[in-house]
Parts: C-alpha cells; sequence; structure tokens
C-alpha cells in the first residue's frame, strides 16, 4: 500500500536532496506518511570520497526517532561526516520529534526555526494561545498538536527572511507563515526544490480508505491562521522562475509535486 521508495530511508531525489518517510499512524485507521530531508552541504576535504556538512529539514514524530536515527546513520557514512543544523518548518510535534536526540547526537549541531515560532518551542507559549480566523481552528485547536518538544534556547538560531545565515548559498530561508505563526519554508537552490513543511500537503483526501495523492493546503483543525495559510501558498508560488519541485512533508508522492500543479490547485487572486 505504501510503496514509497523512501520508505524509512534516505533516498536522493535530487542531486545532494535526500527523502525519507515514515509512516506516523495517527489514530487508529489513520496513518499519514512524515517526509524529512537531508541536504548536502559542502565537502570538508579535496579526497576522492570526501566528507560533508549536512543539514536536516524537520525531523518525524516523536515515536518515529529511533527509525530517522537509523536512516540518517546509513547517509553519513563518512566518520568525519557532521549533522551542523535541523531546520525546522514549524513547531508541531510531527516535525521536531528528534531534535533532543539529534542535539544530543551531533553536539556541534544546532536548530534553525523562524523567529516568529521561537515563543512556541523555545518558551513554552501554546498554539492555542492563537488568535485564529477560522472556527475550525477556534473550535478543534484542543484536538490539535502542541510544540510538546522544546528546544534549549543556546541551540537555537531564529532566523527572519533575509538574515544572513551559514548555510544560505544553499538553502534560502523563506517566511510561509500561516499554518503556525512562525511556519516557515526552505529552498534548495542547487536543485530548484522547496521544503514548505505543511503549507501544502499532498495526501489522500480521505486518508481512512483511499492513498491516492490529493493536493490541499494545510490541514484546517491544526492551523492558525487560514488566511495567511493561503497566502503562504500565494508567496511559494511566486518562486516559480526558482523553483520547479514543492516538497510537502506529508506526501505520498515518490518525487514531489511540481509547482504548476500546487499553481492548478490555488491560483493567488494577485498573479
Ligand atoms: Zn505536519
Amino acid at each position: 500500500m505504501f510503496d514509497l521508495p523512501d520508505l524509512e530511508r534516505f533516498v536522493e531525489l535530487r542531486p545532494g536532496l535526500f527523502r525519507c518517510t515514515i509512516i506516523w499512524p495517527v489514530a487508529i485507521g489513520v496513518q499519514v506518511p512524515v517526509a524529512t530531508f537531508l541536504i548536502r552541504g559542502d565537502s570538508l576535504d579535496q579526497g576522492a570520497d570526501p566528507a560533508h556538512d549536512w543539514i536536516l529539514i524537520d525531523s518525524g514524530a516523536p515515536m518515529q526517532v529511533e527509525r530517522l536515527l537509523a536512516a540518517i546513520d546509513a547517509v553519513l557514512t563518512h566518520e568525519k561526516d557532521t549533522l551542523r543544523y535541523v531546520c525546522i518548518t514549524h513547531g508541531h510535534i510531527d516535525h521536531t520529534g528528534a531534535v533532543p536526540a539529534l542535539l544530543e547526537k551531533y553536539p556541534q549541531s544546532k536548530v534553525v526555526i523562524h523567529k516568529e515560532e521561537k515563543p512556541y518551542v523555545c518558551d513554552g507559549r501554546s498554539f492555542r494561545s492563537v488568535t485564529s480566523d477560522t472556527w475550525t481552528f477556534t473550535l478543534l485547536k484542543h484536538f490539535s498538536h502542541e510544540a510538546e518538544v522544546q528546544f534549549p534556547p543556546d541551540r537555537t538560531v531564529t532566523l527572519c527572511e533575509g538574515d544572513e545565515w551559514e548555510f544560505e548559498h544553499v538553502l534560502k530561508f523563506v517566511e510561509t507563515p500561516g499554518h503556525t505563526p512562525g511556519s516557515a519554508s526552505y529552498i534548495h537552490i542547487p536543485t530548484r526544490s522547496i521544503m514548505v513543511g505543511d503549507a501544502v500537503m499532498n495526501i489522500a483526501a480521505n486518508p481512512m480508505w483511499s492513498k491516492i495523492p490529493c493536493i490541499s493546503g494545510p490541514l484546517a483543525m491544526s492551523t492558525c491562521h487560514w488566511g495567511n495559510a493561503m497566502k503562504a501558498i500565494d508567496k511559494i508560488l511566486t518562486f516559480r522562475d526558482k523553483v520547479d519541485t514543492v516538497f510537502p512533508a506529508h506526501d505520498y508522492s515518490a518525487d514531489g509535486v511540481h509547482i504548476d500543479k500546487v499553481h492548478e490547485f490555488h491560483k493567488p487572486s494577485n498573479l
């Protein structure tokens, strides 16, 4: 049923861009694919088999930590390979689960997050405290995920769009708030790909009885501000001259979604 090539292992979908998908049993009969991405950064020496710096984008759900760490071990095989950053799209638990284990395992690593997300992942603020523009979130927010995984502030790098950071030549940080106040996306410049977290999803319309992927916006019940979430998709579409492939964090496709397909799903009013 889940015939993804990258089930529980990282597969190089584009040069230097790897994806690993682990199925998350959210509730009885409801399974959601959760993707994480490894980016191969600069080589550290000139040899035939150089070591590299690596960056992870998102870190799965807490129950997936062991499988994710094993999948990372299978790629970072050079003794000097090291994970330098864990770039988080937003603070929900299916994206932050392995952060504590990764910070412990890779003492040089740091977490990158949008400045607006910091109160939720470092200071214990609840997403439920956000004033929403929809009744769906207002009514159902108590069933949605919180930022239960907290990051140590001294290992957390907060960014705003345009800020300089160490790997900006490889990964461009883009603010796409809406699903949460500090949701962010990351453009992998060399492969014209964008990792959007939950700004766009590509899972079954009804995961109870279908596995046919279908493009949608984020899950309404856990989306803090629906109007901004739609503006975030508008913004992602403005990168059509720089981006070919959109990689949602929840995606049943083997190879991401072409940005034209996202445009067909959601035509911005101002373009
Ligand atoms: Zn999610």
